[in-house]
């Protein structure tokens, strides 16, 4: 692969990875993955077929992925207690390292009634991740205040309250609650798009101890492979586009999102 001789001696932490049914191309991407050096990665659920494909990718690489087991917020508008029971048993069966994802998303479907479902669920596991001792990934899209309210709410908010933001979009501002609040930012290929000057200066804002990088695959690759799909392998380019935005050599970005990343889920 093209990448191997520049990334010499680098490991990266792709922290957010989803994957498809098929398997031949979950077991390519993998592979692709480890040649570029991206050591470590966590595949990422959220609904009944992205947390069985999931399952599936860590089962293929147990050395290297780590499992993030949730339903998102396009799954609020199913029956809740069979969703959280679902949740649950799969959390049983497996042994994961995070609630995910989970959260909000009032960019694509807002009213406040679909609003009420998606904090209730979101809500709900949190309470989940409270129980098992597990860090939660959050996705908030246009969201910014009820997340925090949601956040907020829980009743353990500061003794075991820990995760991540998923592929920051928002401003150093909402940034900056988060980080109050104690979690750590990831950010995805979104931060080296042209239009992309607020999360920019985000990522630009985020401290060295709280910073993490993902893919998000298959989607939002990062220039210069944008068009294509994405893959765990592709976090390389974000990991070098950051370290140029934040005035630091790639090895330490690398080295720095990768120990965050161990630290949060192994
Ligand atoms: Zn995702």
């Amino acid at each position: 692969m093209e990448v191997l001789w520049y990334n010499w001696g680098m490991e990266f932490y792709d922290t957010h990875a989803h994957f498809g049914p098929k398997e031949d191309e979950t077991e390519g991407a993998l592979a692709r993955a480890t040649e570029a050096g991206v050591t470590r990665l966590m595949a990422v659920g959220g609904s009944a077929e992205l947390n069985a494909a999931a399952v599936k990718a860590q089962a293929m690489r147990p050395d290297a992925v780590r499992l993030a087991l949730g339903a998102d917020r396009d799954q609020a508008a199913l029956p809740p207690d069979e969703t959280l029971a679902d949740i649950r048993r799969l959390h049983a069966d497996h042994a994961c390292a995070a609630v995910g994802e989970i959260g909000l998303d009032f960019h694509f479907h807002y009213t406040p009634e679909t609003s009420a479902a998606q904090c209730a669920l979101f809500a709900a596991q949190l309470a989940l991740a409270d129980e098992l001792s597990l860090p939660v990934v959050i996705h908030t899209r246009e969201a910014d205040d009820s997340t925090c309210g949601v956040l907020d709410e829980v009743p353990w908010h500061g003794a075991s309250l820990r995760g991540v933001i998923h592929c920051y979009t928002g401003s150093p501002a909402f940034a900056r609650k988060l980080l109050d609040r104690g979690f750590m930012v990831s950010f995805s290929g979104i931060v080296t798009f042209k239009s992309a000057e607020e999360v920019r200066a985000s990522a630009k804002y985020v401290p060295d101890d709280r910073l993490l990088i993902e893919t998000d695959s298959p989607y939002l690759a990062p220039v210069p492979m944008r068009g294509q799909a994405n893959e765990p392998a592709f976090v390389v380019h974000t990991a070098r586009f950051l370290a140029d935005l934040r005035q630091v050599p790639v090895e330490r970005l690398a080295a720095i999102t990768f120990s965050n990343a161990v630290s949060l889920l192994g």
